[in-house]
């Protein structure tokens, strides 16, 4: 182990580090001088790549995180009297320390709720049709996060439904895609299935959780939207001056499907993992495993010895309960070191 690495653990997909692939398109970037702030041609071919991607003629960003690109992409689509319409368990309201309404100046997020973290149509038309008048914040933008933060992915069925429901409503549809990646291969479809086709005027196309070291792609389908999206991410520190190293690991993500094998690889070991812990009596699953992540409640006991021998996950996330993540570099040696210690940890509770 090299200073400062501990062993891969299941606390978020963002402990890994990058892929390899990705590491090598940085390091191909790394020759001679290139244009600043985007206007080189690593990113000009990842832009067409990501073009071919979803099939469409789309306008590609890139910022450095994900709460920037949801809050940018979202103050884009808003005005500050305006609301949001998102689940409540959604990233932009839990986990982005009111970035969203920081950047859209005042924007207000309303919160629906939904089973397994899937927004509920129903709820939306409520709250959107609820009042009409001057004083209540105008509803313009539906947020879905796919997979959720559940790990449970939307179906194109269901994304297709509330896409609809988005122009009946007359509002715009953002789609949080942190994890994109591996929603698409829980599904087996295109990407513009999912995304344009079903309604999405503006993607967070997540690369970080992916196998990326930093870089999310906000890309507007609507290409309309995207006027001026570069002064707000300049204004906003997010415009990247060497923009090549954000841009060009996308190359290798983006090339021979090593997107789809890291997300199939995070998938496969969540799904083994919650099935291996689903066996151990005093765990409960709390979702189907659709993505990468597994949530289980456990006895407090098992949590606080997990954590005493070094094992990293949280419990604040989601519904509460332990979530675990597995990303593009899980293994089946790591499924193994944590479930026999779950078992010991059982064992030992059981005999006491
Ligand atoms: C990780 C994540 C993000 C991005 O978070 P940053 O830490 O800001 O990069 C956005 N949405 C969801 C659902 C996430 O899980």
């Amino acid at each position: 182990m090299e200073i400062g690495t501990i062993r891969r653990q299941f606390a978020s997909d963002n402990y890994s580090g990058i892929c390899p692939e990705a590491l090598r398109a940085l390091e191909t970037s790394n020759s001679g001088h290139c244009l600043p702030y985007g206007d080189d041609e690593y990113t000009a071919r990842v832009c067409d790549m990501l073009r071919d991607f979803f099939e469409t003629d789309c306008e590609v960003f890139f910022v450095f995180n994900g709460t920037a690109a949801n809050s940018l992409a979202l103050a884009s689509l808003c005005r500050s009297y305006h609301s949001i319409v998102c689940h409540s368990l959604a990233h932009i309201e839990t986990d982005e320390c009111g970035a969203p309404e920081f950047f859209s100046n005042g924007t207000k997020i309303l919160l629906a709720g939904g089973e397994q973290g899937k927004i509920s149509p129903e709820e939306v038309e409520q709250i959107v049709l609820r009042r009409c008048d001057i004083h209540y914040p105008k509803p313009q933008v539906i947020s879905i996060t796919e997979a959720t933060e559940v790990g449970t992915v939307y179906m194109p069925e269901e994304l297709k439904a509330l896409g609809e429901l988005a122009k009946r409503l007359n509002l715009r549809v953002h789609m949080d895609g942190a994890r994109l990646a591996n929603a698409l291969a829980a599904l087996g479809v295109a990407p513009k299935e999912i995304t344009w086709k079903a309604g999405v005027d503006v993607l967070c196309f997540g690369g970080v959780k992916n196998g990326l070291a930093a870089g999310e792609a906000v890309i507007f389908f609507d290409r309309k939207l995207a006027s001026e999206f570069d002064y707000r991410c300049k204004q906003a520190g997010q415009l990247a001056s060497k923009m090549r190293f954000l841009s060009a690991p996308w190359i290798g993500l983006l090339t021979d499907e090593t997107w789809l094998r890291n997300a199939r690889n995070a998938n496969r070991y969540a799904r083994i993992l919650s099935e291996r812990l689903s066996k151990i009596a005093s765990i409960r699953i709390m979702f189907p495993c659709e993505a990468n992540s597994v949530f289980v409640q456990m006895p407090p006991r098992m949590i606080e010895r997990l954590h005493e021998i070094g094992w990293h996950f949280y419990t604040f996330i989601g519904e509460g309960g332990v979530r675990l993540m597995c990303s593009w570099d899980t293994t089946m040696e790591d499924i193994d070191a944590f479930v026999l210690d779950v078992a010991a940890a059982a064992e030992e509770i059981a005999g006491t």
